[in-house]
């Protein structure tokens, strides 16, 4: 953990970002990886998973935001809704914050990352938890997709690490075969993609092998300050290429009818639209539309 009271973030061998820790608050090696929760002297409380970054109090807002008002709004009826890692609970948040969905089924590798977070980060989640349309299951997710029904989810929203570790499986063939299969014929799926300016890789190559399995495949941004290096993309892949274009107008109108307009602190539907048109250094690493 840290020592003289800071912890460097260990993603990148050249660069990367410290934390003045003010206080340990948790320090565990599960069957899956080390994690680490701690009190942070500026951004709130902070959780590491292998040593990398994965949600602060202080801006997890924008990134939970994007990864999932963007896809279902776009989607305009999701219901049934498929939930891959995320385990601090915040993206289930969000999805529940959905009028229209009627279930949100997340299914998370790491049961300790669930216990640690309820315990130490409850403002993530607040009561998603014990929401009725909430199934949470401890589990693989490249499991939980073979095993899922065809045409079961409208839409998949994989908030996982990096493809590294347990988090590799769910970028690949197989992985996005199933979920194709269980998506509707208007399903969509996003992913944390990471950040392109240093994992030009991580986005080129998941966009490849999405768009093995899916008509449309693009990304969208958002700024998170603390993944370093600028935006980090949203992978999108789905069925229906119009998805990713509706107008502003429709989105503005699903949002108010959602009960999601003026509850956010990033997105808004300009943003939404916006997020879609990407800067030259990161569309040339997205497959030739
Ligand atoms: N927002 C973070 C980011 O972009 O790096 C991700 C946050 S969330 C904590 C990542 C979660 O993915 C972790 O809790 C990890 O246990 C989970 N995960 C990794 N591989 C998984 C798998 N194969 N199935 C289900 N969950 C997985």
């Amino acid at each position: 953990m840290p020592t003289d009271n800071w912890i460097n973030e260990t993603l990148y061998p050249d660069w990367g970002q410290r934390f003045r820790v003010t206080r340990e608050l948790a320090r565990v090696q599960s069957e899956f990886q080390d994690i680490a929760i701690f009190e942070s002297a500026s951004h709130g409380r902070v959780m590491v998973l292998d040593g990398v970054i994965q949600i602060t109090e202080a801006d997890e807002f924008v990134y939970q935001e994007m990864l999932t008002h963007v896809p279902l709004l776009a989607h305009g009826s999701a219901r049934n809704v498929l939930i891959i890692g995320a385990g601090d609970g915040g993206v289930l948040r969000r999805v529940l914050q959905h009028s229209n969905v009627e279930r949100a089924v997340m299914v998370e590798i790491d049961g300790e990352v669930i216990r640690l977070s309820k315990q130490f980060l409850p403002g993530i989640a607040g009561d998603a938890w014990t929401d009725p349309r909430a199934n949470v299951i401890v589990g693989d997710g490249i499991d939980y997709v073979k095993r899922a029904p065809d045409a079961s989810f409208d839409a998949i929203i994989v908030d996982s690490t990096d493809p590294i570790g347990v988090g590799e499986v769910l970028f690949t063939d197989e992985f996005y075969h199933n979920c194709a299969r269980i998506l509707t014929d208007r399903g969509v799926i996003v992913n944390q993609c990471g950040v392109p300016f240093m994992q030009a890789d991580e986005l080129r190559e998941t966009s490849l092998r999405r768009g093995n399995f899916f008509p449309h495949v693009t990304a969208y941004v958002a700024a998170v300050p603390t993944y370093v290096g600028g935006f980090m993309t949203l992978g999108w892949a789905a069925k229906d290429a119009s998805l990713a274009a509706t107008p502003l107008e429709a989105i503005r109108a699903r949002a108010a009818a959602a009960g999601i307009a003026g509850a956010t602190n990033y997105w808004t539907p300009e943003i939404h639209v916006g997020a879609f048109n990407l800067p030259p250094y990161i569309a040339r690493h997205l497959p030739k539309a």
